[in-house]
C-alpha cells in the first residue's frame, strides 16, 4: 500500500515536471520586441544603436542583414550566449564610408530556445531604416537685435543647415526658447536649409544673460554658437509705496473675494490677511494660469511676416505705473506685501475702447483675480500680449484678431483702483519690459530692422 502511494506521488511529481518542461520548451511565444515608434529615424555612426529583445524562455542566436539599394552590404549571424532573457543587439556599423543622406534596411531576426517548430524555436524579424547623418546642423546668424537690455527683450534670424534637424533653442543662460521656422516669400533655399526666428528675454529675477543658440537633428548631432549681444544691466527701477486706505480697501476686497475665493470675506481675520490673500495667492495662481497659456498653447503659426507695429493699445492714453515698478503696500504705517508691476498701466476714459496693434490668435480669455477681465493673444516667434482689467471683451479663446481690431473695454476689474488698462508683453511665458514695445524706435530697431537685414543678406546669397 506504502509503495503504492509512492509510486502515485512520483508518477504526479513527473507528470507536473514534463508539463511545465513542456511549457517553456515548446512555448510558442515569439521574443518581444520594443515598440518601433522608440526607434530612430537617422544614425550618426558615433552612438551605439540597439535594439531590445525580450522572451521567457531566453534568446537563442540573431541574425543581420544589412541593405543599401537592396543589395546585400554585409550579414552576420551569431548564438547568444547564457539564455539571456531580455537582450540588446548592438546594430553593427558600415565598414565601408557611406555618404550623408544614405539609407540602410537593417533586417533583424532573433530567435528563443523554445523547442517548437521541430526546435527552430519562436522567431520575431523586424526591418528598421536608419539614413546615415554623421554632421552636425549648421547655425549661422542673419541678423539680430543691436543689444539686450535687463528685464528686455531682443530678436534673432539665423539659419540651420541639416538634412534632418529635430529641435531649435535658445537660452538666455537660465531659460530656455523655442526657435520658429521662418519663410520669407520671396526666397527659395536649398531644401536642407531653414531661417529660423525667435524672441529671447531677460527677465528681471535674472542677473546674468549669457545668449546661445542650439540645433539638435534627428540622429543626435548637436551644435551650439554663443549669441553675443552687447548687454545693459542697469535698468532703472521705481520704487513706489502704495498706502491702503481701508474704507477703499473694504469694498474692493468684499467683491473680489466674492468672486474668486471659496473663502467668505468674514473668515478672514482681518484687511491685512485678506490683502495677503489677493496679493500673493490670487497673484501666484492668476502667473501659473498666464504662464500656462504662453507656453503650453502657443502653435507654430506666426502672424508676424516682416516685422511688428509698436503696441499702442489705447489711445490718447497716460502712462500711470511703468513695468518693473516695485510697489510696497502699507496699511496703517505697516509694510505688508511687496510686489514687481509687471506690465504698463495705461489710463484714457473710463470704457476706452482697446485695439489690438498685431494680429494674433486669442490664447486666453477668462476672468482672473488680480487680472480681471483678462485676455491674452498670441502673435508669433514666442510673443505674446495680454490685456488686464477690462470691463469687457467680446473675443474668446481661439478668435483671430487683425491690427486695429477691438480686443475689450478698460475697466477696474480684478485688483484696480480705477479704469485703465494692464498691458503686459510676455516672451514663452517671462513678461518683459512693456515700455520697449511701445516704443516705436526700439520696435524699428530691434524687430523690423532684424527683418531687413536678415532678408537682404539671403537675398544677397541667392544672387550668386
Ligand atoms: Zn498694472
Amino acid at each position: 500500500m506504502r509503495n503504492l502511494i509512492i509510486a502515485i506521488v512520483v508518477v504526479c511529481l513527473g507528470a507536473i515536471i514534463y508539463l511545465v518542461f513542456n511549457f517553456f520548451v515548446f512555448e510558442r511565444q515569439k521574443p518581444v520586441f520594443q515598440s518601433h515608434s522608440s526607434l530612430p529615424t537617422h544614425w550618426n555612426l558615433q552612438d551605439d544603436l540597439s535594439l531590445h529583445f525580450s522572451d521567457a524562455s531566453g534568446i537563442r542566436s540573431y541574425s543581420v542583414e544589412v541593405l543599401l539599394d537592396s543589395q546585400i552590404l554585409f550579414s552576420q549571424n551569431e548564438v547568444v550566449l547564457n539564455k539571456p532573457k531580455t537582450f540588446a543587439l548592438s546594430l553593427p556599423k558600415p565598414l565601408t564610408e557611406l555618404k550623408d543622406g544614405t539609407t540602410l534596411l537593417y533586417k533583424v531576426c532573433v530567435n528563443d530556445w523554445s523547442n517548437t517548430n521541430f526546435f527552430a524555436g519562436n522567431t520575431t524579424c523586424v526591418d528598421v531604416s536608419l539614413v546615415i547623418d554623421t554632421s552636425a546642423p549648421q547655425i549661422e546668424i542673419l541678423a539680430r537685435s543691436p543689444k539686450i537690455s535687463r528685464s528686455g527683450s531682443a530678436f534673432v534670424l539665423f539659419k540651420v543647415k541639416d538634412i534632418a534637424l529635430d529641435s531649435v533653442t535658445l537660452s538666455n543662460g537660465k531659460n530656455e526658447f523655442r526657435a520658429f521656422k521662418h519663410t520669407f516669400k520671396d526666397i527659395t533655399l536649398a531644401p536642407d536649409e531653414a531661417v529660423y526666428g525667435a524672441f529671447i528675454a531677460w527677465p528681471l529675477e535674472n542677473v546674468l544673460f549669457e545668449g546661445s543658440i542650439r540645433a539638435v537633428d534627428k540622429a543626435a548631432n548637436k551644435s551650439q554658437i554663443l549669441l553675443h549681444f552687447p548687454k545693459n544691466l542697469n535698468v532703472p527701477i521705481r520704487k513706489s509705496n502704495i498706502r491702503l486706505k481701508p474704507e477703499f480697501l473694504e469694498s474692493k476686497l468684499r467683491s473680489l473675494l466674492d468672486q474668486i475665493s471659496d473663502v467668505r470675506y468674514d473668515e478672514f481675520a482681518d484687511d491685512r490677511e485678506r490683502f495677503l490673500f489677493i496679493n500673493e495667492q490670487a497673484r501666484s495662481k492668476d502667473s501659473n494660469q498666464i504662464l500656462e497659456a504662453t507656453t503650453t498653447t502657443i502653435s507654430n503659426k506666426s502672424y508676424i511676416s516682416f516685422g511688428i507695429s509698436p503696441f499702442a493699445a489705447l489711445k490718447n492714453a497716460i502712462i500711470v505705473g511703468y513695468f518693473g515698478d516695485e510697489r510696497s503696500y502699507y496699511l496703517d504705517k505697516n509694510l505688508v506685501s511687496v510686489a514687481y508691476h509687471m506690465g504698463l498701466d495705461l489710463a484714457s476714459v473710463r470704457n476706452a475702447p482697446i485695439f489690438a496693434s498685431n494680429g494674433g490668435v486669442v490664447i486666453l480669455r477668462q476672468y482672473l483675480g488680480l487680472h480681471g477681465n483678462t485676455a491674452v493673444i498670441y502673435h508669433g516667434f514666442g510673443l505674446s500680449s495680454l490685456y488686464a482689467h477690462m470691463s469687457d471683451s467680446m473675443l474668446k479663446v481661439g478668435d483671430e484678431v487683425e491690427s486695429g481690431d477691438i480686443i475689450g473695454y478698460t475697466g477696474s476689474s480684478g485688483w484696480a483702483f480705477g479704469d485703465h488698462l494692464h498691458l503686459e508683453i510676455l516672451v514663452q511665458g517671462h513678461a518683459v519690459s512693456v515700455q520697449e514695445w511701445t516704443n516705436p524706435k526700439w520696435v524699428e530697431d530691434n524687430i523690423n530692422a532684424v527683418f531687413e537685414q536678415a532678408h537682404r543678406r539671403l537675398l544677397e546669397r541667392v544672387s550668386f
